[in-house]
């Protein structure tokens, strides 16, 4: 015997009574759980895009709710006796669920009427819900339009009625997407905008819908997903909104409204100073350099090696400035570390003869680390970071030795 689903004719009913047919242990995680079949019920199962319900069966909580075709399986924490039970439904999860699903009937409803984007899939999740247009990108004034109207149909508070009938007598009476299924159909009637095949759950008249919130629409495979959040959740998102924004606003010291403006203000004085910092440090790094290369000592053959390890303060572009501005001089070889991250940058002028990639896989061979580079230039990271000074020492000395 199939479960009768009460949900179909009532999906108000929040409560119920039932016989338990069968009761049998099931496998869920490690927590302990049975599952429930009943004679009829009017908790929703998982399907069609909407998600479960949770509630109670007497003393047990309903975890999960599967339509297992003719059967619908009570997934529950405690065993319960065959027999009467009564059944409750959390309705603040299901009325949540009623006004997603009804709103999502409508806005798509708008979406194909007035633009011509029939939706070809759609989730009802848990935080977000959207929708899958197909056809060409919707423009902004699509995705308002659709929504406006979709809100004035919520204003109207028109009707919402469930009807039965053959897939032939919804397709006479222009139903929005035809089905191929034999047998009485059930659909759904929002008054003079929607007529659509559903098993779902929905609200009784427009205005319970509250209100419909378009957000995003993103590109995805071939069609357009558009995102949207109706009823107590829409209020929910609007206001979080207005705490980020108002939040926001309170960092950069401006007026919500004027967040666009200064942000954009903000974002350009990091870009300048930015490239102020930029100029600075290559002004720095050529005077250290200088420095660096007057200290120096000058061997038989004219090389100067210049030997540092730097602490965390220094950053890495500075390190890669100074390399390159030391490489610049006639015969010198740069061999820096930083300290904090292990980078290592092997750099020579052309004319000291030496070869930088053959010295850091030298180095890299006795301390471990990765990098590789050309002639002139290496660049390599230590595994252990505090290997820094002894690594940098140690291709000092090859060098000398090589020489
Ligand atoms: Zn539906």
């Amino acid at each position: 015997m199939a479960t009768r689903r009460l949900y179909y004719d009532d999906c108000y009913q929040r409560e119920f009574s039932a016989q338990v047919l069968s009761c049998e242990p099931e496998v869920q995680g490690t927590t302990p759980a049975w599952a429930v079949v009943l004679d009829c019920t009017a908790l929703y199962p998982a399907s069609g895009g909407q998600s479960n319900d949770w509630g109670k069966l007497g003393e047990a909580n309903v975890l999960d709710v599967r339509d297992d075709g003719e059967d619908i399986s009570h997934i529950v924490d405690r065993e319960l006796p065959l027999g009467s039970v009564q059944g409750c439904v959390d309705w603040t999860r299901r009325f949540d669920h009623m006004q997603q699903h009804t709103g999502q009937h409508l806005l798509s409803a708008m979406f194909q009427e007035r633009f011509g984007r029939p939706t070809v899939s759609f989730h009802l999740g848990s935080d977000l819900c959207t929708i899958d247009l197909r056809g060409p990108e919707p423009t902004e004034e699509i995705l308002e339009g659709a929504e406006r109207a979709a809100n004035h149909v919520i204003l109207e508070d028109r009707p919402i009625a469930v009807r039965y009938g053959t897939a032939e007598e919804f397709a006479e009476l222009g139903v929005r997407k035809e089905v191929q299924r034999s047998g009485i159909l059930r659909a759904i009637e929002i008054e003079g905008a929607d007529l659509q095949p559903c098993g779902g759950t929905h609200v009784k008249s427009a205005a319970q819908i509250g209100i419909i919130l378009v957000r995003r629409c993103t590109k995805m495979r071939q069609d357009w997903r558009v995102e949207f959040v109706c009823g107590r959740r829409a209020a929910r998102v609007a206001r979080n909104d207005f705490q980020l924004l108002h939040r926001a606003a309170e960092e950069l010291k401006c007026a919500p409204e004027d967040l666009p403006a200064s942000t954009q203000r903000a974002i350009s004085e990091r870009d300048s100073h930015f490239k102020t910092v930029r100029a600075l440090l290559q002004r720095v790094a050529e005077a250290d350099a200088a420095a660096a290369l007057q200290s120096a000592k000058t061997d038989a053959n004219g090389i100067r090696v210049v030997a540092r390890v730097f602490g965390e303060e220094i950053q890495p572009e500075y390190v890669n400035s100074l390399a390159t501005q030391l490489a610049k001089t006639e015969k010198a070889i740069a061999l820096l570390a930083r300290h904090a991250c292990g980078h290592l940058i092997f750099a020579q002028h052309p004319a000291a003869g030496k070869d930088m990639n053959a010295l850091l896989k030298q180095v890299l061979a006795q301390f471990e680390g990765k990098g590789g580079g050309t002639r002139d230039f290496a660049r390599g990271k230590l595994t252990d970071a505090a290997q820094g000074e002894k690594a940098v020492a140690f291709a000092a000395k090859q060098l000398t030795a090589g020489s």
